[in-house]
């Protein structure tokens, strides 16, 4: 998603002034062209149906057969060739045919008398200002049929106005047809045809990074859309970003409706994308209640507890007026039955599915709220919980439904519970007949084991004490590497019995303790919380392999204990604690100069080298945050808590108190929003450590100025204005030329680090390259979350906070 269309955008416009230009005095006239000054676009006059007809527009310069990709005189063609392109004396630009009548204007309420009409490189025309340099015009407000990399459609509904897409009436003319592309106010939007005043195809709501109405765009797909919405000041925006090793790439709305994503690979232009494809995707094809099913034959189908509203109808294929409930709703009918909870309604599950139309965002944090806030509410006929969304609600019928092969959706449907128990009742008894079997299978098996083992070594029954001196044993013979098995006496006696006095800390996994073994030796216990849903024989599996993980940047395990439910792990105990135990204490943060902060983001990165690329277990961490790293006596980093996330699964990790663990703003986008995990997200998470290292300020409780910037925004203007060096926490007081140069670096390596696209962010090992050369750095774009605030742009940092906001509760370790 390009949330940096915005600044891009700027920052391309003004980098190209001063090149060829159109003006009062050199206007252009057919048979003329206006290059953009590296070449890429092209604007002059062209005739479609190579008739006499010639309109102003702007192609791609070097691409034949020409794709036209803006048109200034839609509907006025001009046949004189006389006709030009000029500026008027009140500084708009316009169209004038041979008889100098105008016939297309730029119009608006421009007034300046000096100014020029200049071609950018990014397909952008632009009307500026010759004395303030600004932006009177541009053709990118006021798009055709087709978006260039760059340019938005979005809505403003205070000042009641739209940008959308047009298309041409036919492959010759560019007036308008008869169809429109536009985003739409709901919240989250979803993306629209439409013919005429008729829906014509949806793209499906939003979900943080794909439409969910596109099966196609699954976590994989690259995509190169973005959209924002402000609901609180009823804005909203849909952008298009550069499509990644393509140079062109295009939007287009076509004369017969369909949406196209091209991108050129130099030879070919190649369909990236396009929709409506398939016969299903025309909007509300099977009516209400009616699923149209992508692979079927016939079409339609009515929803489970429906039936056809007219059965002629829907034979003779006429599906449009689609089905009706076959029970009513307990809650349609007699309300004390439901209150009695005898007949209370239940939702069935369809998967594949394009969440239909009319939605409606309810604030439910997780699936079961969601479930049972729709369950109390009689109107709901549905929901979905939608990972990137959340909860959707359905109080309406339900219209638009497809049902994919795969990808889409779970819809859970209300239906009167009469109408699940039928099968209900066939499942029961199917399941009855299974486990009756494998239960007497089991009896059998054991009947045989017991003979067998009494035959062999006699009679015995296998203790939990014994179970436990087994795995003992099985370590003591496998020589694990120093991994010791302890007794939980000896924690006990260890920790004083885990007093609160020797408490450590608490973290999402459990507590830690602080311990003294009878030999001296200072240790931290972990507590592990129950929630591990592993067995026994796995846990200690995991163990084994991440005791196995060992080098000097990563906190050593040095043992475990597992008696009865307790699950223990025994590390080294690090005397100076964790790193924001210094960085964000008034007193503590002066003991870490430059120099030992420098020292820490190297010794973060190389534990980190060795998780992701060096060590057979190639980990991924999950929770890198400053809590997470350790300082030993000599100030050196080691990453803890590595391989923890291995031993869980699910979202197991939400601790005792019922709040979330996973600290947000550390998370990569793509987790936040789809669950996402990848080498790509720690690297996220370890670009935000470096920027609090180096500014000393925390992630989670930094806001500054009036607009309250967070620690991201704050240090990408910063980074942009000065260069970052003077971002180094200022407690520190003078630093000397090479540290200023040195942070500004790390500044813009963890800025690289934050990039939105996890495409973009380095990996590991190019990171420590960058950290210990003097190289030039790829120039990062503004991350996500970070946004001037005029005018629309203010949506979007608006939007993604609230985005973030919103997931906060689904997000947490090892999700
Ligand atoms: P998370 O569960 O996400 O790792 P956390 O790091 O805040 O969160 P714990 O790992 O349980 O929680 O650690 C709690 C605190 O205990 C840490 O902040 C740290 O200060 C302290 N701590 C943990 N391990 C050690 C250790 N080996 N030596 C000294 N202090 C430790
Ligand atoms: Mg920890």
């Amino acid at each position: 998603m390009c949330i940096g269309v915005w600044f891009l955008l700027i920052t391309t416009m003004f980098s190209s002034c001063g090149h060829a230009a159109l003006t009062t005095s050199s206007p252009l006239s057919v048979g003329q062209t206006l290059s953009s000054p590296g070449g890429s676009y092209e604007l002059g006059f062209f005739s479609p149906n190579n008739s006499g007809d010639q309109y102003v527009g702007i192609w791609f310069q070097k691409v034949t057969p020409r794709v036209i990709v803006w048109v200034a005189n839609r509907e006025k063609p001009v046949s004189s060739p006389s006709a030009n392109l000029t500026i008027s004396s009140n500084g708009s630009l316009i169209l004038l045919d041979g008889k100098q009548e105008p016939v297309w204007s730029s119009g608006g309420d421009v007034t300046s008398n000096k100014c020029r009409a200049e071609l950018l490189d990014t397909g952008n025309l632009v009307l500026v200002d010759n004395v303030t340099g600004k932006y009177l015009w541009q053709s990118f407000e006021h798009l055709g049929d087709t978006m260039l990399p760059l340019t938005s459609l979005m809505y403003d509904i205070p000042n009641n106005k739209k940008r959308i897409l047009t298309s041409w009436k036919s492959e010759t003319d560019p007036s308008p047809g008869e169809f429109v592309a536009e985003i739409t106010p709901q919240v989250p939007s979803q993306g629209l045809i439409l013919k005429g005043s008729s829906t014509y195809w949806r793209s499906g709501p939003w979900a943080g990074t794909r439409f969910t109405g596109i099966p196609e765009m699954d976590e994989s797909y690259v995509n190169p859309l973005g959209m924002v919405q402000d609901v609180v000041n009823g804005t909203g925006v849909f952008a298009f970003c550069v499509l990644r090793n393509f140079n062109l790439s295009y939007i287009k709305l076509t004369p017969e409706g369909s949406l196209r994503i091209q991108r050129n690979n130099e030879t070919n232009w190649i369909k990236h994308f396009e929709g409506p494809v398939s016969a299903c995707d025309l909007y509300g094809r099977c009516g209400p209640f009616g699923l149209c099913v992508r692979s079927g034959t016939p079409l339609c189908q009515c929803l489970k507890g429906f039936k056809p509203k007219s059965d002629e109808e829907w034979r003779s294929g006429n599906w449009s007026r689609g089905c009706v409930r076959r029970t009513d709703l307990s809650c349609q009918g007699d309300s004390s039955a439901e209150t009695q909870g005898k007949d209370r309604d239940a939702f069935y599950r369809v998967s594949n599915i394009k969440p239909p139309d009319s939605y409606e965002l309810a604030s439910f944090s997780n699936e079961e709220q969601c479930h049972q806030g729709c369950l109390r509410n009689c109107s709901c006929t549905a929901f979905s919980y939608i990972s990137g969304i959340g909860c959707l609600v359905w109080n309406r019928e339900l219209l638009d439904m497809v049902k994919f092969t795969s990808g889409g959706e779970t819809l859970s449907l209300r239906l009167a519970r009469s109408e699940l128990t039928g099968s209900k009742r066939i499942k029961m008894i199917t399941v009855s007949i299974l486990s009756l079997s494998v239960f007497l299978i089991l009896v059998i098996a054991a009947c045989g084991c017991w003979r067998y083992r009494v035959k062999k070594i006699g009679a015995s029954i296998i203790s939990k004490e014994n179970l436990e001196g087994a795995w003992k044993s099985d370590l003591q013979s496998q020589d694990v590497s120093g991994l010791s098995f302890f007794e939980i006496h000896t924690l006990q006696t260890a920790t004083n019995n885990f007093r609160e006095l020797n408490k450590l800390g608490q973290g999402g996994f459990g507590t830690v303790y602080k311990g003294k073994l009878v030999d001296g030796k200072e240790i931290a216990v972990k507590r592990l919380s129950s929630n591990s849903v592993q067995g026994t024989e796995e846990f200690m599996n995991e163990i084994k392999l991440i005791s196995k993980l060992q080098h000097r940047n990563l906190l050593r395990l040095l043992g475990c204990c597992i008696d009865g439910e307790e699950k223990l792990l025994v590390f080294e105990y690090m005397v100076n604690k964790s790193l924001d135990t210094f960085l964000f204490d008034l007193k503590k943060k002066l003991e870490i100069d430059w120099p030992k902060r420098f020292n820490i983001i190297q010794g973060i990165a190389r534990g980190l080298l060795y998780l992701h690329r060096d060590s057979f277990l190639r980990v991924v961490h999950r929770d890198l945050k400053v809590s997470n790293i350790l300082l030993d006596e000599k100030m050196n980093p080691k990453i803890s808590d590595f391989g923890l996330a291995r031993m869980f699964q699910g979202n197991q990790h939400q601790d005792n108190t019922g709040s979330v663990v996973g600290t947000l703003g550390y998370m990569a986008p793509e987790y936040a929003w789809t669950g996402t995990f990848s080498e790509k997200s720690d690297i996220y998470s370890f670009g935000v450590l470096i920027l609090e290292i180096i500014t000393g300020k925390e992630i989670s409780s930094f806001s500054y100025g009036k607009d309250s910037k967070n620690l991201l925004s704050y240090t990408w203007e910063s980074w942009s204005e000065t260069g970052g060096a003077n971002l180094l926490d200022q407690d520190l007081g003078d630093f000397d030329s090479v540290n200023s140069v040195e942070a500004g670096r790390c500044v813009h390596i963890g800025l690289l680090c934050v990039q939105h696209q996890a495409i973009d962010r380095p990996n590991i090992k190019q990171v420590m390259s960058m950290l210990t050369s003097t190289t030039d750095l790829p120039k990062p774009t503004q991350p996500m979350f970070v946004m001037d605030t005029s005018d629309e742009d203010s949506s979007l940092s608006q939007r993604s906070s609230d985005r973030f906001s919103v997931d906060e509760n689904k997000s947490s370790k090892g999700a």
